[in-house]
């Protein structure tokens, strides 16, 4: 409340210097800009309020005297867990209404009440959120040449650390109207919401209804959460634009036209993609066409020009990254735990060091002939809801999470 005090107090000094520095003959709001006077002030409009500072710390630095805000900070060299979620579904009666879609988003997808009991229960077991760029690091290994190192975390005592993904954070057109958020806005207040539109047709501004909004929210109320910042990775392909906004292009038919409203999109994302970064958000790669990395379907020139697309027009608006997250979990060269094919050795090449693939436990392997290190993740979603619960027991039970009663009609195996 004292820092919203404080800001409000610096926004009013602000606007009456401003007030003071305006000439006497200020024109009123209504006043032709085109009119040829000099120098007119531009209307005045609703000030935006200024951002409630966000504090990011470093987890691989102890903090000075071993405690931050008078909790003990303990080092950690276990396991860091990692899960991964797609989009939640806002209305389950929209999506799982029994169309072509509804099975896949049963297998791939929790719901917003799903999702909450999730974050609660993690939250209640002690797992803390780092973010993925923070728990390796490159360095020069024995040979000189450039490594990946696991890095020490300094935890809250008794902490364990957590990392979250969040997989295909484009707002798909399929998505839309079928019971998930349509695109992130800036609110009034500065900060990110949805929008969409409900079954009934009816807009909806919310921070209650989407994976992102409702993890900033959590981290607000529960900061203890997040001690370093940390929220998850978004995990961007580029085909349908990013965040909701329509930021492809598409070689068929484009045109001035075309590229305009594309250009207008990419305006309208940057300083979403910016309040993001600020509040702890970070973005990998999911290559641009959701491609399969193997080797089998995609020739080596079609991954580097899908590639090179990703950096054009996602890497352009997200910055520099290290992090690529295997579409269909497909793993480069068909296999890159043992061997590091030419796929593999490409991305190492464009900068890519994390390598994530989805698998049955956070597995994380750093590779000893390049600098890259390979990590597995868990996934929160129907198909381990129904089939793997005590696989995830430690973060959660499926019995007391699953919305059995939403989702369509189908075989559970909890024993
Ligand atoms: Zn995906």
């Amino acid at each position: 409340m004292r820092r919203f005090a404080s800001v409000l107090l610096l926004l009013c000094l602000l606007l009456s210097l401003a007030a003071c520095a305006a000439p006497d003959e200020a024109p009123d709001e209504g006043t032709d800009p085109a009119g040829g006077q000099e120098a007119d002030p531009p209307p005045e409009e609703e000030p935006v309020p200024e951002p409630e500072p966000y504090d990011i710390y470093d987890p691989t630095v102890m903090p000075a005297g071993g405690s931050r805000d008078g909790v003990a900070y303990a080092a950690w060299d276990g396991i860091v867990e990692h899960l991964f979620f797609h989009p939640v579904v806002a209305y389950p009666e929209q999506a799982f209404d029994g169309d072509s879609e509804a099975e896949g988003i049963d297998d791939y997808m929790v719901t917003v009440n799903e999702y909450n009991k999730i974050l609660q229960n993690v939250y209640d077991k002690g797992y803390v959120l780092v973010d993925i760029g923070d728990v390796w690091s490159e360095t020069a290994g024995e040979d000189g040449q450039p490594r990946m190192v696991r890095n020490t975390l300094y935890l809250p005592e008794g902490k364990k650390p957590l990392i979250f993904s969040f997989d295909d954070t484009n707002y798909y057109p399929y998505m839309l109207g079928n019971g998930f958020t349509y695109k992130l806005i800036l609110g009034e207040d500065g900060k990110i919401w949805s929008w969409g539109l409900d079954p009934e047709g009816k807009e909806v501004v919310s921070r209650d209804l989407d994976a992102i909004t409702i993890l900033d929210k959590f981290v607000e109320e529960h900061p203890d959460f997040s001690p370093f910042g940390a929220k998850a990775c978004l995990s961007l392909t580029g085909y349908e634009g990013i965040l909701g906004y329509r930021t492809s292009t598409d070689t068929r038919e484009w045109n001035d036209a075309k590229e305009a409203e594309r250009q207008k999109e990419r305006e309208a994302v940057a300083p979403i993609v910016e309040e993001l970064k600020r509040t702890g958000w970070t973005f990998g790669s999911h290559t641009w066409g959701h491609i399969r990395l193997s080797g089998k379907t995609r020739s080596m020139e079609e991954i580097q020009s899908d590639t090179q697309r990703w950096f054009d027009e996602v890497g352009s608006l997200i910055g520099e990254t290290t992090i690529l997250f295997y579409p269909h979990g497909e793993r480069p060269d068909g296999n890159d735990w043992k061997e590091t094919g030419p796929i593999f050795q490409y991305f190492q090449e464009q900068g890519f060091r994390v390598f994530c693939s989805v698998g049955i436990e956070s597995f994380s392997y750093i590779k000893k002939d390049i600098c890259a290190v390979i990590c597995d993740r868990l996934h929160p979603d129907g198909t381990t809801l129904r089939h793997s619960r005590n696989r995830y027991l430690q973060f959660y039970d499926a019995k007391e999470i699953m919305e059995v009663d939403v989702r369509p009609q189908r075989e559970i195996d909890w024993e």
